[in-house]
């Protein structure tokens, strides 16, 4: 699997820093927000936020319940987004709530324009949103974020939960693949 990568973007030890670092601001504006009896409704966006998610909420200590939305944009072996849909939802009730949805990568932001109103929709009192990365690219910078771990270049990345055709998400680092491994992985 490492002969499949070309570079290291973000290394794992990175990452651990940083998402240390967002999970304690998450936590200084709950308790500011809501000083009496914080609590918070984490809606990971699956598959790809799932790593990033389990090691996030594990650094914010207070009361929490999970929902999980899928979404797929980037289908099989795609490598630019084909339009977002949500696929399954398994939510708590949202009415009243505060939520934080958790994704991944924001890239043309068709995700967090989809989900943000679904959520509110559903009741949420307020819903925020966290990357754990962000590209250079307008789209990505004209939708908003509320918590950005990483601003990248525009490059297909894989790893700590992002995939290419369903693999690599078990690399711990952020990678770009070596040109070979995608065209050994397209097929599945
Ligand atoms: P958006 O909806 O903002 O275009 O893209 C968000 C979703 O597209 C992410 O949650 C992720 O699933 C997928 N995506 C966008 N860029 C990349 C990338 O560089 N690598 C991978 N593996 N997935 C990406
Ligand atoms: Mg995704």
């Amino acid at each position: 699997m490492h002969a499949d990568i070309q570079r290291v973007l973000i290394s794992q030890w990175q990452i651990n820093a940083r998402v240390q670092e967002l999970a304690r601001q998450i936590t200084t504006d709950l308790l500011r927000d809501q000083p009496n009896d914080p609590e918070l409704t984490i809606i990971p966006i699956m598959t790809g936020a799932m790593i990033f998610a389990s090691d996030l909420i594990r650094d914010i200590p207070i009361a929490m319940r999970i929902g999980l939305l899928t979404v797929s944009s980037y289908p099989g072996a795609a490598m630019t987004t084909q339009g977002s849909t949500v696929t399954t939802a398994q939510l708590p009730d949202l009415r009243g709530r505060h939520v934080l949805a958790v994704d991944d990568i924001l890239d043309s932001g068709g995700t967090l324009r989809l989900v943000t109103p679904r959520l509110m929709a559903l009741g949420a009192i307020s819903v925020k949103t966290c990357v754990l990365l962000r590209k250079d690219r307008p789209q990505a910078r004209a939708t908003h974020a509320d918590y950005v771990g990483f601003d990248i270049p525009d490059e297909f990345v894989v790893g700590y939960g992002l995939d290419y055709n369903n693999y690599y998400r078990n690399i711990p680092d952020i990678a770009i693949l070596h040109p070979d491994a995608i065209e050994r992985r397209k097929g599945g």
